[in-house]
């Protein structure tokens, strides 16, 4: 089983180009991932046939904009296994669908309620929670880490208690590329009866995630990670919580009757999703899903591990390396630092040499303190990169470290 990594290069017009004379190694796929025509395609087709408002026109460009808004829901409810397409809520990325729980939350936890997450927490899935602890006076629990990066389960179950309202965690940690056990985990926290919420950002893009398997009760990611659109991402909630989810943005669209001295709300999805909402990227995020769910997402996986393999292969043989994060479930994700250098001195080598890489603290400055490294250069694989290209990265590593020695 193999992929067509050639073929599939070629649906990407981005990755074509040279930068500075050197082609273009793109090893930032956790920060965005690139837009195969396809999604480039349904956005320019949306603008240039039926760009119109949804849902509330009486002409038909209005009806099929809704059209192809509404499949666009049914895209992503099936993609991600969820009992009915109004558990899919839209919203702009996965900061916005985790605020969207957070805001819920912090009116219903009481003062000395608990909320648990982790420490390889992304800021968005990291200060949300800590927001609505101090408003409610609930209490913040952290999870602790071992030092290879794998979350601590035993600390993960003794900690959790007859008060935790709520457990957020990682799918797969940004930063260092662990994939949690979120079934076991979320299973652990239903037995207390918390409510158990997935930051999917990095998770939903390696594999399919099917939300009812999970167990969880809200699941976000985001278009742009997913080979979508940027300002567009996904918040599912289960049929029975999102149910009487407290309001979030108030405004048009949400409603149910409006008067000036009172209001009533719609129905879901609508009640969660005020305003006009960003109909191409929904469509472009859609396409997206549809492009992704046509390949053979086991070849995908095997394609990934083997760049993973081969980079930590090389990173091991590299004098003066250090792997941030080695944790026996990873995806394609490889942080290091180098001894002696700044991460930030290495990006800026490597980009001299063509090769995108993120460096700094990846959202997530307190687990850089918890494993004692101001940030690290991160290299994040995605099915469009080649064996030759983490090549070129580790070539591109020793002129770094020669010039920074
Ligand atoms: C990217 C990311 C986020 C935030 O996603 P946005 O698209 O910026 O809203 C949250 N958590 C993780 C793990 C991420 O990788």
């Amino acid at each position: 089983m193999s992929l067509d990594v050639r073929a599939l290069r070629e649906q990407f017009p981005i990755l074509a180009q040279e930068i500075d004379g050197n082609p273009l190694v793109y090893l930032d796929n956790a920060a965005t991932t690139q837009k195969p025509q396809a999604v480039l395609d349904a956005i320019m087709a949306f603008y240039t046939q039926c760009n119109a408002n949804v849902h509330r026109g009486a002409h038909a460009l209005s009806d099929e904009a809704t059209r192809r808004y509404e499949k666009a829901r049914d895209s992503v409810a099936h993609f991600i296994h969820a009992n009915s397409r109004e558990e899919v809520i839209w919203t702009s990325g996965t900061t916005e669908g985790l605020n969207i729980v957070a805001n819920g939350i912090a009116q219903r936890l009481q003062e000395g309620d608990e909320v648990m997450v982790t420490q390889m927490e992304h800021h968005a899935d990291l200060v949300t929670w800590q927001q609505a602890c101090t408003r409610s006076r609930a209490i913040l629990k952290v999870v602790p880490i071992h030092d290879n990066g794998a979350l601590d389960i035993q600390a993960f179950e003794d900690m959790l208690s007859g008060r935790t309202r709520l457990v957020a965690l990682p799918h797969v940690s940004n930063a260092l590329g662990t994939v949690n056990p979120i079934k076991k985990l979320a299973a652990l926290a239903k037995q207390k009866g918390a409510l158990v919420v997935i930051d999917g950002a990095q998770g939903i893009a390696h594999g399919g995630v099917d939300v009812q398997d999970i167990g969880c009760d809200f699941y976000a990611f985001s278009g742009h990670k997913l080979f979508g659109p940027t300002g567009i991402g996904v918040l599912w909630g289960r049929g029975s919580v999102l149910e009487d989810w407290p309001v979030w943005q108030t405004g048009g669209e949400m409603i149910a009757r409006v008067s000036y001295e009172a209001s009533t709300w719609g129905a879901l999805p609508n009640r969660l999703e005020a305003g006009t909402p960003n109909i191409a990227g929904a469509i472009g995020m859609a396409a997206a899903i549809d492009w992704f769910s046509k390949l053979d997402l086991e070849a995908v996986q095997s394609h990934e591990k083997q760049l993973l393999a081969s980079a930590t292969e090389q990173a091991m043989a590299f004098d003066g390396l250090k792997i941030i994060g080695s944790a026996p479930d990873k995806i394609g994700v490889l942080s290091f630092i180098i001894d002696g250098s700044h991460p930030a001195d290495v990006g800026f080598i490597l980009d001299r040499q063509g090769i995108a890489i993120r460096t700094g603290d990846h959202c997530a400055q307190p687990l850089m303190r918890r494993l004692g490294v101001p940030g690290t250069a991160r290299a994040s694989f995605s099915l469009y990169n080649t064996l030759d290209e983490v090549d070129s990265l580790f070539r591109a590593l020793k002129k770094a470290q020669m010039m920074l020695a």
